[in-house]
């Protein structure tokens, strides 16, 4: 056989093997750019993902930490090297085989083109009205349903738990933190969006009750409000927190400091809310808001540096009991530092705390009006 016979033969092989496969509903045709990139690993055709991405035009983002990969276009579907279970949409399919790391490159089954693919990219059926197909061409006009509408705002600590207490005015973080969600709300309420507090007074909620309160409400958006506290008392500004592995050794402290409250429930199961989810697709839940909560951490921050508040110390990532259990983009903000002495007494006045509310208000607009304007930061 001729070369170019053979690639005609191999070309006709994949094009029947897809068409072959979709018997169901719409389907996606390779892009024909793709076919030199189809390799054979153990009898399964497969296709690196960063080509398969270029050609179809999906965002992609892998996570070295969860070795996970989120890609998405009208829709979104994360897979993880070695594993055969994907999630489409936020819904659980299985592969014919499990995604491949060679040499560092990221394979994925030719069969996630009929399994998945053509949900993110020709229709999304998460987002589109019953029995309408998407059609690619009409994005233009928004669809609505990419909106921000309801927050959840989560006063750290409370109650028995004070959180951090400043050591010259015995300053209580629970105390800052909840004047701040109280005023946050009532700015965001005053820009039509719907705010459920996970607590209004000096209550205390345990960890995984204000991860049950955000899940319950069908909320767009969640965001915990804390004050930091370091044993580093030069320390000062603000951080942004969003959900990975925790990358230095503050982060790690300040996450076995923030999930302490664990330990003060009485009659609660400690456990992870992974419980009758397995690991692999408990972590891929995790990585489906990763995107989100990063542009919604570096939002506020920019806001942050834009005020001239305080020294923004910048987004970071931690795994924070709160975000690691809320089904929506989430972060979590640490205002300012309770044990540096300038910081304390910046903190401690009620007009400095105003003016970071008005900072952290501008940084979820500025992520509200980015996320609806590009209808979920697709292409
Ligand atoms: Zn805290």
């Amino acid at each position: 056989m001729k070369p170019s016979t053979r690639f005609i033969v191999a070309a006709c092989l994949v094009a029947l093997f897809i068409a072959g496969c979709a018997s169901q509903g719409p389907y996606l045709r390779l892009d024909p750019s793709l076919q030199k990139d189809v390799r054979v690993f153990e009898g399964t055709q497969y296709i690196p993902l960063i080509p398969l991405c270029d050609a179809y035009g999906l965002r992609w983002d892998w996570d070295p930490f969860m070795n996970t990969a989120a890609i998405e276009r009208k829709g979104k579907i994360v897979l993880r090297a070695g594993s055969d279970v994907i999630l489409v949409n936020g819904v659980e399919k299985r592969l014919d085989r499990p995604v491949l790391v060679t040499g560092s490159v990221v394979y994925v089954p030719l069969s996630l083109v009929r399994n998945g693919l053509n949900a993110i990219v020709e229709t999304a059926p998460r987002y589109a009205s019953q029995g309408q197909t998407y059609a690619p061409a009409q994005v233009a006009a928004p669809s609505g349903k990419y909106t921000i509408e309801t927050i959840v705002l989560d006063a750290g600590h409370g109650g028995k738990d004070p959180g951090a207490i400043s050591r010259r005015f015995r300053i209580k973080e629970k105390d800052q933190a909840l004047y701040v969600a109280r005023q946050l709300k009532k700015a965001l309420e005053a820009r039509g969006i719907r705010v459920i507090m996970t607590r209004s007074d000096d209550t205390f909620i345990s960890l995984p009750g204000r991860v049950d309160i955000a899940n319950r409400s069908d909320a767009d958006l969640f965001v915990s409000i804390h004050l930091n506290s370091s044993r580093s008392r030069s320390l000062t500004g603000f951080e942004c927190y969003y959900l990975s592995e925790a990358t230095d050794d503050n982060s790690r402290a300040l996450e076995a400091f923030e999930n302490a409250s664990l330990k003060l429930e009485e009659g609660t199961a400690v456990g992870e809310n992974s419980k009758g989810l397995g690991t692999t697709l408990w972590d891929m839940k995790l990585t489906e808001n990763r995107h989100e909560s990063m542009e919604l951490a570096s939002h506020i921050c920019r806001a942050v540096d834009r005020s001239f508040l305080t020294r923004n110390r910048g987004t970071k990532t931690a795994r924070f009991y709160v975000l690691k259990g809320t089904r929506m983009p989430s972060v979590l903000v640490e205002v300012g530092y309770l044990s540096n002495r300038l910081e304390e007494l910046k903190l401690k006045d009620q007009k400095y705390l105003d003016k970071a509310v008005d900072a952290l208000v501008r940084g979820i607009e500025a992520y509200k009006s980015e996320y609806e304007r590009t209808e979920g930061f697709t292409l």
